[in-house]
């Protein structure tokens, strides 16, 4: 599949801009803020043909009106289960979108928890999460419960270890200090952390990342791991049983972190 570059916007979020293989359109996805979009088409002399939508929040969809006065005739897709102003094509989990000029075929997942109709768009070997999965985080859970949250993040975790996840923000810098207090002994969080280092001194993005390196690092994708159960029982000085106990006073933890 072609090349995808992070258009940053506002002071974290990332705008994914999908170029076609012969490279004159462009897809973006969660265009929060049409400006930084209009930049990067007119410097690079693109045409937009289809924005995605993975969820209702302004710093995903602020940009999609003043986008639709410059490209009146565009596709914008997005979760049938939101109120967004401006969508041509709401979806449901299962479909299938196709966009052969860019060799792409995205399927729609629902994934709530952050949102009640969140969606994430994937294929063999890409998946653009919005604000449910972060590099070694995950979402806020601002309108599902923790159930939900987690079990949409149990069907990312069966996609292909190779898949290269686009988040929303770039969070990772601070995610991993707080996975360092959930996993002090993890190995693969110390490379990663490493890593991240080095992308933060070039002003690069930590994103894309691998499906693989996150369930190595990420501890909302690691609840069953010994030290996540144990540093989360301690913390709260309780014992919990289910994985799903543990998945919720995680995500509770991190909220006070
Ligand atoms: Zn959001
Ligand atoms: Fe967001």
């Amino acid at each position: 599949m072609a090349n995808i570059i992070a258009i940053p916007a506002f002071k974290d979020n990332y705008i994914w801009a999908i170029h076609s293989l012969e490279g004159s359109n462009l897809i973006v996805v969660d265009p929060g803020s049409a400006d930084p979009v209009l930049e990067y088409l007119h410097s690079n002399n693109l045409n937009l043909q289809s924005i995605l939508i993975t969820h209702h929040h302004w710093d995903h969809t602020g940009g999609i009106l003043a986008l639709k006065k410059h490209y009146p005739h565009i596709q914008v897709y997005g979760p049938l289960k939101e109120k967004i102003d401006g969508l041509t094509h709401p979806l449901q989990e299962n479909q299938k979108l196709s966009f052969p000029s860019f060799d792409m075929t995205l399927t729609v997942m629902d994934i709530p928890g952050h949102t009640l109709g969140h969606i994430a768009y994937f294929s063999s070997n890409h998946l653009f999460c919005g604000d449910t999965l972060f590099s070694c985080g995950c979402g806020k859970i601002f309108e599902g419960t923790p159930a939900q949250m987690a079990n949409s993040l149990e069907k990312i975790k069966k996609l292909s270890v190779n898949t290269q996840i686009y988040c929303g923000h770039e969070y990772t810098f601070s995610n991993i200090a707080f996975a360092q207090k959930v996993e002090p002994n993890n190995l693969a969080l110390k490379a990663r952390l490493n890593e991240v280092l080095k992308f933060q001194q070039q002003k690069l993005p930590t994103l894309p990342v691998s499906l693989e390196s996150e369930l190595r690092t990420n501890p909302f994708l690691r609840c069953q791991e010994k030290e996540v159960i144990q540093s989360v029982q301690d913390y709260w000085g309780i014992s919990l049983c289910s994985p799903l106990d543990i998945f919720a006073k995680l995500r509770e933890w991190k909220n006070q972190f």
